[in-house]
């Protein structure tokens, strides 16, 4: 027997893998005994991530649920719409989430000028860079990535151009020094992106409801895949920073939904990968899903008109750490203080 007997799988193999690639060689035999590579090697991680997001079983829905969910939609929301105050009511799944928190905070948010800092310069850098990659050829180093983000957003006529280009030089090389380490953990875990699997970066989803003045919206941070017909079979990916939270499933549900929205297929699984850790956290779009998010989005625009006709409720929880108006609530400021009893924050060694 060859040497490399070992290293070769059939093709069979290989297609019956949604995101397609060999498990452990790289290598697949086309036909009786032709054996051509298949791509890189995969490390530990990435054969993780692989399998994780490969799958061979491709749930289908019925053709009326994008109908079904749109109906239920505007027939819930249309009473909450007439009220509102403003023109066209958007949400995003910041407002949303938001929202669902305390009233009060969301209030003082939205009054609250919006300033970059460093870390979520860091964030949206990091994004751009990954973004790069999956449009670029060839191989280049995180490094490379980060270096043309950065060059870019600084172009760019948004906010962050200028603060990028106020940074001073020491500012600038922390940051493209931690950029570079979220990049590279990005490249070392997560597998080669095929063209194969159809990837898309910031991928635009919206509805328009009630004659347009509801507007559901968002980006998808990167998805892979498409839907065959009736078959599922895209998988819609957030990046995050930081710890793993229950608004970054939320975030992709509302995603999913929008999604269905758009094509009338959901797709097959949301994921929340973590930067740092490397890490997916995936769930399996079903539509019991969707509809609850879909009563969640009720839920959050009643609470949006709500809070321009009745004072904003305050509802203290670990979101008051970041409040801007922590120093001038009571409820805050109590729950906070029996939190960091609690933790035994102020206590003698
Ligand atoms: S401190 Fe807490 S309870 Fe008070 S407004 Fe802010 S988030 Fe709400």
């Amino acid at each position: 027997m060859s040497l490399l007997a070992g290293r070769y799988v059939h093709i069979s193999t290989a297609i019956s893998m949604t995101l397609g690639c060999d498990r452990h060689t790289g290598w697949v035999t086309v036909m009786a005994g032709e054996q051509i590579p298949l791509g890189p090697r995969l490390n530990p991680a990435q054969q993780q991530i692989l399998d994780e997001l490969g799958s061979t079983t491709r749930p289908t829905f019925r053709d009326d649920l994008r109908d079904h969910l749109r109906h239920e939609l505007e027939v819930s929301i249309r009473p909450f719409a007439d009220d509102y105050p403003d023109g066209t009511l958007f949400v995003s799944k910041r407002r949303l989430t938001m929202i669902h928190g305390c009233e009060a905070r969301f209030v003082a948010d939205e009054a609250e000028p919006f300033e970059w800092s460093i870390a979520s310069a860091r964030g949206t850098i990091a994004h751009k860079a990954i973004e790069l990659l999956i449009g670029r050829r060839g191989t280049p180093t995180p490094l490379d990535l980060v270096h043309d983000a950065l060059d870019r957003l600084e172009a760019e006529e948004r906010s962050i151009g200028a603060f990028i280009a106020q940074l001073g030089e020491a500012e600038r090389a922390d940051l493209v020094s931690s950029v570079n380490d979220v990049v590279a953990t990005f490249m070392d875990t997560f597998p080669p992106i095929s063209r194969k699997w159809v990837p898309v970066s910031e991928s635009r989803v919206r509805a328009d409801l009630c004659d347009d003045s509801v507007v559901l919206q968002g980006a998808v941070d990167l998805s892979l895949g498409r839907a065959r017909g009736n078959e599922a079979g895209k998988v819609l990916i957030d990046y995050k920073t930081g710890r793993p939270n229950m608004s970054h499933i939320e975030d992709l549900r509302f995603y999913a939904l929008l999604e269905t929205l758009k094509i009338g297929i959901p797709p097959r699984l949301v994921v929340s990968y973590y930067l740092e850790a490397g890490q997916p956290r995936t769930e399996a779009v079903t539509e019991e899903l969707l509809w609850s998010t879909a009563m969640r989005v009720v839920d959050a625009v009643e609470k949006l008109v709500a809070v321009t006709q009745r004072p904003a409720q305050k509802s203290p929880g670990i979101g008051c750490r970041w409040c801007p108006i922590a120093a001038d609530c009571d409820e805050g400021t109590a729950f906070l203080a029996e939190l960091d009893d609690e933790d035994g924050v102020g206590a003698n060694p």
